[in-house]
């Protein structure tokens, strides 16, 4: 083969590896089913934001960064089950995708909605407080209440809600532990409903 045609086979296959590896990072970064972000690339981004709003960072803070707290909304979708198993997993799926949308649409272009797994997402709301992001909760429960299929006409949808707020210094995993706590409570008194995790009760 002459070197002309050898650079050229090169040439190719390098193109072809860098567009693999750009699948790669997408599929990665993207939840194929509904197109936001994976629950990976979501607890990455969160971890550094929640570094650059702590104590130590609070010069880079003031710089660039601006916000002083970040807060969280974990949603899970109620009964979810009974979608699947009284229409179909294609119309689950569909619900999916729509649901993922409507959260989406609701919220700021900065902040980030990613799948956290099966029927449950979370958002990250930058400078949010927690009655700011209690307010954004209530405005996406009450949007997904009202949603209508036009497959499926009688079919309601409702999502619980449990929202935390970053405080200087906390952990990811403590966050994710309050959320939980809250979004259980929403669960446990009635679905449909909103939690942040200041209104629990003082057993926790
Ligand atoms: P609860 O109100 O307590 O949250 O009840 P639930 O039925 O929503 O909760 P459960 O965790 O029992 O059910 C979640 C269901 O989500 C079960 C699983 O089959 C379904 N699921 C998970 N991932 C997908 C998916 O990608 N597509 C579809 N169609 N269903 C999914
Ligand atoms: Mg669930
Ligand atoms: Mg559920």
């Amino acid at each position: 083969m002459d070197e002309e045609k050898s650079k050229e086979l090169l040439f190719t296959r390098i193109k072809e590896l860098e567009s693999q590896v750009h699948d790669l990072e997408k599929d990665l970064i993207h939840d194929t089913l509904t197109g936001l972000k994976t629950r990976a690339f979501f607890e990455e981004e969160a971890r550094v934001y929640l570094d650059l709003t702590s104590n130590v960072n609070i010069g880079k803070r003031k710089e660039w960064f601006g916000f002083k707290n970040i807060s969280f909304l974990f949603f899970d979708i109620d009964h979810f089950k009974q979608v699947n198993d009284q229409y179909s997993h294609a119309i689950g799926d569909l619900v999916l995708q729509t649901v993922a949308k409507a959260i989406n649409q609701s919220l700021r272009e900065g902040d980030t909605v990613a799948r956290w797994g099966g029927e449950e997402m979370v958002a990250s709301l930058l400078g949010a407080s927690e009655v700011d992001a209690k307010s954004k909760a209530e405005d996406i429960r009450t949007k997904i209440a009202s949603l209508q299929f036009s497959e499926t006409p009688d079919l309601r949808l409702t999502i619980s809600i449990g929202v935390v707020s970053s405080t200087p210094d906390i952990k990811l995993e403590e966050l994710i532990k309050r959320a939980d706590q809250a979004l259980y409570f929403s669960k446990q008194n009635g679905r449909n409903r909103v939690t942040t995790f200041s209104e629990l009760p003082e057993t926790n």
